[in-house]
């Protein structure tokens, strides 16, 4: 919708444009309570649904829903009121239902839709039931007549940008529109001559009266429907006006018999209009309370379809899936566990002041989550060549290959162990070898002895230089008596490195990634998150050689590459790897900080 269409209140409004407001504000801070680790400690949500309880409103009955517009991808800020909406319904034996509030078709399309419904499974979420503001259109018109008959509404003929100048600011007074006083019955026909499709777009508009001078801008005559040619992802061209947020989100709750509306804050100065709405409907049903908490959102990336979809429209990412996307597709795709996500938005809590989370805290979750679960392997991201020059041959002159059980997770011993090879011919982390070892450089260099975990010491000994003088093969010695990793002797070394038998190896590539925006708060200095975009979010490593166990990781799984962090593996493209978390607990250090200042 662009900016200056009728129902946008003016600036100075604090609603920002769009029939739906958006959030500038910048926050912080089921049940299936399997989907989550831990029960929820209450939050001032569920006493309120306590006390509704405990004094009978409702009869006794909740009923949530969560109402996504279909204009986008649901992102980690969805995930929290999704967590929010669902158990608390199911913390009281209440339903939760998903409602697609679609009452916009030009952005609207079947292909949310799908997404929208997959991922609030994906989290381990199941609404009781789907609906769709569409469905009530023909019950939205019907009370939008009662409210014209009682003089509740008109037919205003001004355009948008006229009517945000009237509507005035906090403090400025609102202008009435010459169209305010018009007679019900041209009203009722001008309505509908809009619905039979005579009008234009932007030529008129239905306003709710109620006063030009309320101090909540929202209460200055609020648009109620516009006119929009665009196709309807469901109710094709049945409809060419449309109801905006307000006038279709209590009304759908009250049609689905939602006892408790709960929404983002900046809804807030909506809950008059809200209520408004449904006091002057002959509603057959009681009426939902609308509850506000805050957003969640994070520091380094964005928490806003509009910001996301231009991403995706301008190419900046691979699409709503890719893994830098805060998206719950790219979040997927990264590796996070779904459970990580809802138990991350149960443990921060509910609040009513915005805060921004470090992102680093539900990083945090994940990795804590990966650590019990995820197996071990070892992959070398940047090889270089290790020789054992006294390693043995068989009688027929090939080489011998020794197998190591390894422990696939220490964690957790059910899960046993995996045979892995070992050879002289290997490959280790090129950075794991220095030809002038710098202080406290304790990995390997000439002369010293390092242990290859779970299988034997080995000490370098010379290196094979190319044309450049750069090091392209180190060669070592291996102390067979040490098979297993320990010395029989007691002696100590300072180093245990990962390691591949090249000859047993699969070839691997490995999406590592860093922040997706460098800026703490992206778009706080200019006003355009993109131009925060940090143009190293990815480093994209071919030639990775993994132990041969994991060409079988299952696209979507995620194991430990150890030494170097979580990986999960591609759902589409065999042998891509994506780092979600790296091991090193950055959100532990900057509470440390924190504690310290
Ligand atoms: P966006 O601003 O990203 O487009 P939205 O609010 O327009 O999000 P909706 O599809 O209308 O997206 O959102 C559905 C529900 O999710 C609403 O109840 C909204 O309040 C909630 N929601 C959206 N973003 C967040 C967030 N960052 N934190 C918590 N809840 C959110
Ligand atoms: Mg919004």
């Amino acid at each position: 919708m662009t900016a200056g269409s009728p129902e946008t209140p003016s600036a100075g409004a604090t609603p920002s444009a769009g029939a739906k407001p958006s959030a500038g504000a910048k926050p912080s801070a089921g049940a299936k309570p399997a989907a989550t680790e831990r029960p929820a400690a209450s939050d001032f949500i569920r006493e309120r649904v306590q006390r509704d309880i405990e004094q009978g409103t409702f009869g006794g009955r909740v009923q949530t829903r969560f109402p996504p517009e279909p204009n986008g991808y649901l992102h980690i800020g969805h995930a929290k009121a999704i967590t929010q909406d669902f158990v608390t319904a199911e913390s009281f034996g209440g339903i939760c239902n998903v409602r697609f509030d679609d009452t916009n078709p030009d952005t609207e399309e079947v292909e949310f839709v799908e997404s929208i419904l997959a991922d609030i499974e994906w989290l381990g979420f199941h609404p009781a039931n789907v609906f769709y503001a569409s469905d009530y259109f023909e019950q939205l018109y019907d009370w939008a007549l009662h409210l014209i008959s009682n003089n509740l509404a008109y037919v205003d003929e001004q355009d948008g940008d006229t009517i945000s100048a009237q509507r005035g600011g906090y403090g400025r007074p609102g202008i009435e529109s010459p169209y305010r006083d018009r007679p019900v019955a041209e009203s009722l026909d001008l309505f509908a001559r809009m619905r039979a499709g005579e009008f234009d777009e932007g030529a008129m508009c239905l306003r709710a009266k109620i006063d030009m001078q309320s101090d909540n801008m929202w209460l200055r005559d609020p648009v109620l429907y516009r006119i929009r040619h665009g196709h309807h992802h469901r109710t094709h061209d049945a409809w060419v006006i449309y109801p905006t947020y307000d006038w279709a989100h209590g009304q759908s709750d009250a049609i689905e018999g939602v006892t408790h509306s709960i929404c983002t804050l900046e809804f807030d100065s909506h809950r008059p209009l809200y209520d408004w709405c449904l006091d002057n409907l002959p509603l057959p049903y009681e009426q939902p309370q609308q509850i506000e908490f805050a957003r969640l959102e994070f520091t380094h990336t964005v928490t806003s379809k509009r910001r996301l979809k231009k991403m995706v429209a301008e190419g900046v990412v691979d699409g709503w899936d890719d893994p830098r996307m805060p998206t719950l597709a790219g979040l997927r795709r990264r590796g996070y566990p779904p459970s990580a996500i809802t138990t991350f938005c149960v443990e921060i809590g509910t609040a009513r002041t915005n805060a921004r989370h470090a992102i680093e805290s539900l990083e945090a979750v994940v990795r804590r989550q990966l650590n019990a679960v995820a197996q071990r392997r070892m992959a070398v991201l940047r090889p270089i060549k290790l020789t054992l020059t006294n390693w043995p041959t068989n009688d027929d002159g090939t080489p011998v290959v020794e197998w190591f059980d390894l422990t696939n997770n220490p964690e957790n011993p059910d899960d046993g162990t995996r045979r892995v090879a070992f050879t002289g011919n290997l490959v280790i982390e090129s950075e794991d070898f220095a030809l002038d070892p710098p202080p406290k450089f304790f990995r390997l260099s000439v002369g010293r002895e390092v242990r290859l975990r779970g299988a034997y010491l080995v000490t370098a000994t010379d290196v094979v230089t190319d044309d450049d003088g750069n090091v392209v093969e180190v060669l070592a010695t291996y102390d067979p008596e040490t098979r297993g990793g320990d010395a029989p002797d007691g002696r100590k070394v300072k180093s245990t490195m990962h390691w591949v038998s090249v000859p047993h190896s699969t070839p691997l590539t490995a999406a590592l990634y860093d922040r997706l925006f460098a800026a703490e708060v992206p778009g706080e200095a200019t006003g355009e998150s993109l131009d925060d975009l940090n143009p190293n979010s990815r480093e994209l490593l071919t030639g990775c050689l993994g132990e041969a166990s994991l060409a079988d990781v299952e696209g979507g799984q995620v194991v430990q590459f150890e030494r170097l962090g979580y990986f999960a593996a591609d759902p589409d493209q065999p042998g891509l790897f994506h780092r979600t978390v790296g091991l090193k607990d950055e959100w532990a250090a900057i509470q440390r900080r924190q504690q310290k200042a």
